[in-house]
């Protein structure tokens, strides 16, 4: 994946998030304050204006400041998350013109670290996490079983969605679910469900 296709599939992330703004906003009105959808459209909708100005700049530094644009404008625990994620991978990818999907898991590491660290969260506590790091393994899995970038991406999608299904099952201990407590339980968690779609994308465009 060199630029242009990097530039074409965070497009393509923002339009879909566009699109479930009003699905991902109702997940979080049932657990969280119904923010979710609006808070990544937001952030999403002020990478878009940037992305026109970034085709001569390498995959690393188009997602670092897909990063640290979500960051500075998404006011909701998920911006600086995610923009901490998109940093991460950003500033490991260091000058890599044409990232393989190899690249992509190792650096998709450091970005799970990254969030983990910012939000001082693991597994199990019904977050995008719940999402991320089952799919990270799943990817790895499979490339090391010798499957293509695509089936190791709709392996780690896959995942992710088997993660969203974990969260209804446990209790919110991180974000603003944990003040409901146990009433958390039975409700899918919002960041888990916009990361599943993030990588649905990734997976279309290989
Ligand atoms: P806020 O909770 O500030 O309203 P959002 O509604 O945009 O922010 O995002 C909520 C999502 O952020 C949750 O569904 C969860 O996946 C994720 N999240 C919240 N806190 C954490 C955390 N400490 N670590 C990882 N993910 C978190
Ligand atoms: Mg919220």
């Amino acid at each position: 994946m060199t630029t242009d296709k990097i530039i074409t599939i965070i497009e393509k992330i923002s339009a879909k998030i566009q699109e479930e703004k009003l699905f991902l906003t109702e997940l979080d009105n049932v657990i969280g304050d119904g923010d979710h959808g609006i808070n990544l459209a937001r952030g999403f909708s002020e990478v878009e204006k940037k992305l026109s100005t970034m085709g001569d700049k390498n995959p690393g530094e188009v997602l670092k400041t897909v990063g640290m644009t979500l960051v500075s404008t998404v006011g909701g625990a998920s911006g600086p998350l995610y923009g901490t994620g998109f940093m991460k991978m950003g500033m490991e990818l260091k000058d890599t013109a044409d990232v393989t999907v190899e690249d992509f898991v190792r650096v998709f590491q450091v970005a799970i670290e990254g969030i983990s660290l910012r939000g001082k969260s693991t597994t199990g506590e019904k977050t995008m996490l719940d999402s991320m790091v089952p799919a990270k393994n799943a990817m790895e899995e499979a490339l090391a079983a010798g499957k293509s970038p695509k089936e190791a991406v709709a392996c780690g999608v896959a995942a992710a969605k088997e993660g969203i299904e974990y969260t209804k099952t446990i209790a919110a201990t991180k974000g603003r679910a944990s003040y409901l407590g146990d009433r958390s339980i039975g409700h899918q968690d919002p960041g888990a469900t916009s990361f599943t779609m993030m990588l649905e994308i990734l997976e279309g465009e290989l």
